[in-house]
């Protein structure tokens, strides 16, 4: 069992945390990736990235994030390919994270950018349409979806922001929510009823995503949750709007987090309560959720670990005086 030590270790290979490295090394703080399960985060499960600026044509996900490792790599990043399993951060800095293998990180600055995931339906159809039809990113995939019909499945503020933003691109929009009133707040219900291009389906569960025969999404199996009365729906792209769930159980009982178990973080900041730990992308952003609001929250994060380490050492050098 290896013990590695570094200024900056960074839990987390999505973009946040890759921006974090790429500033932290070019900073001189010789940071430690620890990838965690799923390498590149979120954008390595979508298909066509077309919202990320500074590429005219169209860009894939996964290479995206092969592209943001290897300049983190090449400015002086360390990889590990690795998940945290347990963390102690209650002494202070340095913090301390066991990974999976065994090995001990020890870093003076933790950068937590461990993400989030959309939840899905978890129904037949789902996962093998996904990119092909099913998607749980409106402002991700929702371009390639104009003029066509679609459906957002949820009722909350997720699912009625989605259901709005795609009216954008298609006149024929479909709210299909399992019970017969939103969540979501009244402002953004007024905005969806007022809306001409969307229609809503009530009680309606997606029992299956069923593809056609060019093996794109083709329709969608309903069931009512009222009267169990089974129907179809064709459409040309559904977006699963169930929420998200940010990756913070490592963190209960050591660090504040929302009801809905994002981190909390210093308004406009990516100070956590505790000095020298910082959190950036979508484990502490559960509005935006962009690779570019990800990739901006981790250069914060990085800027703010130089500036602690800069003072602690300050006035660690004025003690010794
Ligand atoms: P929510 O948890 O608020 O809503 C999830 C919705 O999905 C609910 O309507 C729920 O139904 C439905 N749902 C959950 N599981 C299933 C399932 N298995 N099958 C069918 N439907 C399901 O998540 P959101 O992502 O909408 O919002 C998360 C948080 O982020 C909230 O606090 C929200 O306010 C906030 N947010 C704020 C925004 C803003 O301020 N602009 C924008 C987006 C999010 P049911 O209602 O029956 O439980």
């Amino acid at each position: 069992m290896a013990t590695h030590t570094t200024r900056m270790l960074i839990i987390g290979s999505g973009p946040a945390g890759l921006s974090a490295a790429i500033y932290g090394a070019r900073a001189g703080m010789e940071p430690i990736v620890v990838q965690g399960l799923q390498p590149g985060g979120q954008l390595t499960i979508t298909t066509d990235v077309e919202n990320y600026p500074g590429f005219r044509e169209v860009i894939q996900g996964p290479w995206l994030m092969q592209e943001m490792q290897a300049q983190a790599e090449h400015v002086g990043t360390r990889m590990m390919w690795d998940t945290i399993v347990d963390i102690d951060i209650s002494g202070g800095s340095p913090f301390k994270a066991i990974g999976d293998s065994g090995d001990e990180y020890v870093g003076d600055v933790l950068v937590i950018a461990t993400g989030a995931q959309a939840k899905w339906l978890g129904v037949e159809g789902e996962h093998a349409l996904s990119g092909k039809g099913v998607s749980a990113c409106a402002t991700c995939d929702g371009f390639f979806y104009r003029g066509k019909k679609v459906a957002v499945i949820g009722g909350g503020n997720t699912a009625v922001e989605e259901a709005l933003y795609l009216t954008n691109h298609s006149d024929d929009v479909t709210l299909i929510h399992r019970r017969d009133e939103l969540r979501s707040e009244k402002i953004l219900q007024d905005r969806l009823f007022a809306n001409s291009k969307i229609s809503t389906l009530w009680n309606k569960a997606v029992t299956r995503f069923v593809a056609g025969e060019n093996g794109t999404l083709h329709h969608l199996e309903l069931t009512d949750t009222v009267t169990g009365e089974t129907s179809t729906l064709e459409v040309d792209g559904a977006f699963v709007a169930i929420g998200h769930a940010p990756a913070t159980e490592l963190f209960k009982g050591k660090l504040p987090m929302d009801e809905s178990g994002y981190l909390l973080v210093e308004p406009g900041t990516p100070k956590t309560s505790v000095p020298g730990v910082f959190a950036c992308g979508d484990v502490m952003d559960h509005t935006y959720r962009q690779a570019i609001t990800a990739a901006g929250t981790g250069c914060m994060a990085a800027l703010d670990a130089e500036r602690f380490l800069a003072h602690r050492d300050f006035e660690k050098a004025k003690t010794r005086a």
